[in-house]
């Protein structure tokens, strides 16, 4: 298997499968208990919230666990709302799904407002009307990405914090993407809110956290047992949140040598995408910008271009496709959609990651040479 699909999930690093199969042996008691056992947990939880708090140059008392970034999305978007009496969010097109359909939920059930701001089909924000939309609401909460899952878009979440600290707005920064991949991402940008989920950068599935500034305090989404100081109820997912430390550890030992080999690979890739296959689209300017590890082109009916997607799946290749399948129809997404002027040509994401060598570049060239150049 050829897997270019790291940016919907990524393989478990061996070191946090390592981790993980040693804590699940020996950290077995129940974090909340007071024996010997549950304290055991307890301190692996505490140091792991450490680890990764240091990496990102936070308080650990910042960082509170959930069981996915989903989960610390909704938790923020509803918590806010209501401990702020927010009356307007402030947002764009091409947001996740955890992000649009939470806000869609609030906007059905509550009187606030709901604005986009506007993006070029680069996917360059027009910060001047973003602060036109600041301008007209005393309480707004932005909600805008760093980084889009699809094109890789980075967004200038500094120059986005600065100004919501200019009009007292909250500012929650969707870092699931940008996670892992750079250093000093909450110092460097300062978001009130963030939120991560560990499968995205190495770590295992089914963890994350939701990262509150200290001056931040919202009400908790699920209540229950008081865990995670009352913010997260729930018993902890004890060898998730080791594996996630662990991931983080990794990610940040050896990011920028990891950085700069996938970087090569991309740049490496684009080069042989335009000199074999004249005429491709490179979505959101994806050849030269954004993140590191994604490339979202679209390819021109002058290529045999139907059925992309499975025609690499049959040869074990794994990418994903800017589109949403509902009932068998099948639609460009909403990020595309907002982006692109002709949505009716195939896309696809390639995303890469350190396990992705030059030879496997090499095999899927020839593969889609066979396929887009078949008559
Ligand atoms: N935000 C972004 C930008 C993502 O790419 C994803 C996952 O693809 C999420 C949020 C949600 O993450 P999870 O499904 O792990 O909760």
């Amino acid at each position: 298997m050829i897997y270019f699909d790291n940016a919907a999930t990524t393989q478990l690093d061996s070191e946090v499968y390592e981790t993980m199969c040693r804590v699940m042996k020996d950290h077995y008691g129940n974090p909340s208990s007071a024996h010997a056992a549950g304290r055991n947990s307890k301190v692996l939880i505490e140091d792991s919230r450490s680890i990764i708090a240091g990496c990102l140059d936070v308080k650990p008392s910042e960082i509170f666990f959930t069981s996915c970034a989903t989960e610390a999305i909704a938790t923020a978007i509803h918590g806010a709302v209501t401990s702020y009496g927010i009356r307007k969010i402030i947002t764009t097109a091409i947001e996740h799904h955890a992000v649009t359909h939470a806000i869609e939920d609030i906007h059905k059930n509550t009187p606030v407002q709901v604005s986009f701001v506007r993006i070029d089909k680069n996917a360059n924000l027009d910060l001047e009307h973003l602060e036109e939309l600041l301008n007209e609401e005393e309480k707004a909460f932005v909600i805008i990405m760093h980084a889009n899952n699809e094109t890789g878009t980075l967004f200038p979440a500094s120059e986005i914090s600065k100004l919501c600290k200019e009009y007292h707005a909250l500012f929650l920064s969707d870092m699931v993407q940008s996670m892992g991949k750079y250093e000093n991402i909450l110092s460097d940008h300062g978001p009130d809110i963030t939120c991560c989920s560990a499968h995205k950068f190495h770590g295992p599935k089914g963890i994350g956290f939701l990262y509150l500034n200290e001056n931040t305090k919202i009400a908790p989404l699920i209540s229950g047992g008081g865990q995670e100081r009352n913010m997260r109820s729930g018993t902890e997912n004890s060898y998730g949140i080791a594996g996630m430390a662990k991931a983080f550890e990794v990610a940040y030992r050896d990011m920028p040598k990891n950085r700069e080999y996938i970087s090569n690979l991309k740049s490496y890739f684009v080069e042989k995408l335009k000199l074999n296959f004249p005429g491709l689209i490179f979505n959101a300017s994806s050849d030269s910008k954004g993140l590191y590890n994604i490339i979202n082109i679209s390819v021109p009916d002058v290529y045999n271009n139907k059925l992309l997607l499975q025609k690499l799946d049959i040869k074990n290749i794994a990418v994903s496709g800017g589109s949403a399948c509902n009932s068998g129809v099948v639609n460009a997404s909403h990020v595309l959609s907002a982006l692109l002027a002709n949505t009716g040509i195939p896309a696809i994401r390639f995303s890469f990651s350190k396990y992705n060598t030059v030879e496997e570049l090499d095999t899927v060239l020839e593969v889609l040479k066979d396929i887009l150049f078949r008559k």
